[in-house]
């Protein structure tokens, strides 16, 4: 069933939650957002299950952090299994709420309780936790009028590896009956079957399919990291090594569908535009063309190629990384149909990289990171084919005719090296002789990025509410956070 929320607007989050998710960064929700979200909006107690790195803290952070009033005692209460998972958590909660007002505290074991009961009782509405630290702040009694409307507990088959669940079950013991439960876990041993049978009321269950079970396999999916200015020569070199007997190349934009066809053309291709500034007439032309096999290379941006039905693509390139993961798995299905083999190449700069781990957890796509082959590489793949088909050829009427006329002139050995070097230059390779940036490289601008700026959009860290933010966290004692990715 294809969901209708392909966006965040239409989940219906208070104003200051949506500008949260926007500000995050956030374009598209992923699949277990999509599920979950309106069920949890709806109030309903749920278990959602999906593989690491697919949102799942957006997925009941937004809707939670939507519904809560925002008053002077706790009502969201997240339990994870480690103090890292509950400092992620909190960061993300506290980003995309941040807008709402909404106070964030995190409590682990390891440090003063004397603090996070103080902010606790100062009136946050957000509490993050580590089931030991929690359970002695609970048993101990010193947390005032503690009674979250809404409790969540996340990554709980890690709970059970680490042998949490009895402090898990007890902690139960200290919380309102009357509240919305929600349950997050990878798997689902029967441990965790029990344990949520007994938290959980009439509880909807929203699994997602882990990526490999829905790709295409028939699709190898490949990308390349380049620099900005290197897309032309990454994609001529490409189409040398590869020889596409067929291929889409998607752009952003139209005029970049022009000056791509434009450019390869120029270089003997034989490529045109297909997009949506195009007379209807001339574009049905070009994909008349393109399906007869006149043309090899379609230019295209994706609304003019949506339902475009050729058979036989061997190679999709991006010649950007597409804006969403639909978009990517839209375009990619092009090649790769009625059971034949395709290659799906992405071309991304070490700026766009952070897209392309989201595109590929979203659209649960194996897209493997190849190196853009050397000059070298190819004139030397293109040699041994020239020698194989100079080997295997056959001798026509005209050679031999050729031949007597020659002979006259010119040496046996002195005509054969003119006949190659003919040869070899209407192979016509060119271009730098190394494209692309190398994954020592690419590791060490990331790194680089990474420690000059931590968030993905500028301003706006801290707030209003660091003061509850400060104590805790990695961030003040300066050790780098952990990432995701
Ligand atoms: P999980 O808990 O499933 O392992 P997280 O909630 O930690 O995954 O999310 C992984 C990363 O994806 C985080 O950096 C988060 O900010 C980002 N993310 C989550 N949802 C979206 C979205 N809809 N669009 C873009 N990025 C997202
Ligand atoms: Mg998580």
């Amino acid at each position: 069933m294809p969901n209708q929320h392909d966006s965040f607007d239409s989940f219906g989050f208070k104003p200051q939650i949506l500008k949260g998710a926007n500000e995050a960064g956030f374009v598209t929700p992923s699949p277990i957002q999509a599920e979950a979200i309106p069920y949890i909006l709806e109030g309903r107690d749920l278990i959602g299950q999906a593989q690491t790195g697919t949102g799942k803290t957006a997925a009941f952070g937004l809707p939670t952090m939507s519904r809560i009033k925002g008053g002077d005692s706790v009502e969201l209460l997240v339990i994870t299994p480690t103090r890292e998972l509950a400092t992620q958590v909190s960061d993300e909660l506290f980003k995309l709420g941040r807008f709402a007002g909404l106070r964030t505290v995190t409590v682990y074991g390891g440090q003063s309780s004397y603090r996070q009961v103080d902010l606790i009782n100062r009136g946050a509405q957000v509490v993050v936790a580590t089931p030991g630290r929690l359970l002695d702040l609970l048993g101990s009694n010193r947390l005032k009028s503690f009674a979250p409307s809404i409790v969540i507990l996340d990554e709980a088959d890690e709970m059970l590896d680490m042998g949490f669940l009895d402090d898990i079950k007890e902690i139960f013991k200290f919380l309102p009956v009357e509240r919305q439960t929600l349950m997050f876990s990878a798997t689902m041993p029967q441990p965790i079957k029990d344990l949520a049978s007994k938290i959980l009321r009439d509880p909807v269950n929203v699994k997602v399919t882990p990526p490999d079970e829905n790709a295409n396999k028939d699709i190898a999916q490949q990308y390349y990291v380049i620099e900005e200015h290197e897309r032309d020569d990454a994609i001529l070199r490409l189409f040398d090594s590869e020889e596409p007997s067929r291929s889409i190349i998607f752009t952003r934009t139209k005029k970049e569908a022009d000056r791509l066809s434009t450019m390869l053309i120029a270089k003997g291709y034989g490529a045109k535009g297909l997009h949506g500034d195009m007379e209807q007439k001339s574009r049905e032309e070009v994909i008349k063309s393109f399906k007869n096999s006149q043309l090899d290379i379609l230019v295209a941006t994706d609304v003019a190629a949506r339902g475009l039905d050729v058979k036989e693509v061997s190679h999709v390139f991006n010649y950007h990384i597409p804006f969403d993961p639909e978009s990517y798995v839209h375009r990619i299905g092009r090649t790769g149909r009625a059971g034949k083999k395709g290659i799906a190449i992405t071309l991304v700069t070490p700026l766009e990289y952070k897209e392309l781990q989201r595109i590929k957890k979203f659209a649960g796509a194996d897209i493997k990171m190849q190196q853009v082959p050397t000059l070298g590489d190819v004139k030397k793949a293109h040699s041994s084919k020239l020698i194989n088909s100079i080997l295997g050829a056959r001798l026509s009427d005209e050679a031999r005719r050729l031949l007597t006329i020659l002979e006259e002139q010119i040496d046996a050995q002195q005509l054969a090296l003119k006949a190659l070097s003919l040869l070899i230059e209407k192979q016509n390779i060119s271009g730098p002789d190394s494209i692309g940036v190398n994954p020592q490289r690419l590791e060490k601008l990331l790194t680089d990025h990474r420690r000059d700026r931590p968030l993905k959009r500028g301003g706006g860290k801290g707030g209003g509410h660091s003061r509850f933010r400060k104590p805790f966290g990695d961030r003040a004692s300066g050790k780098p956070r952990s990432k995701r990715y």
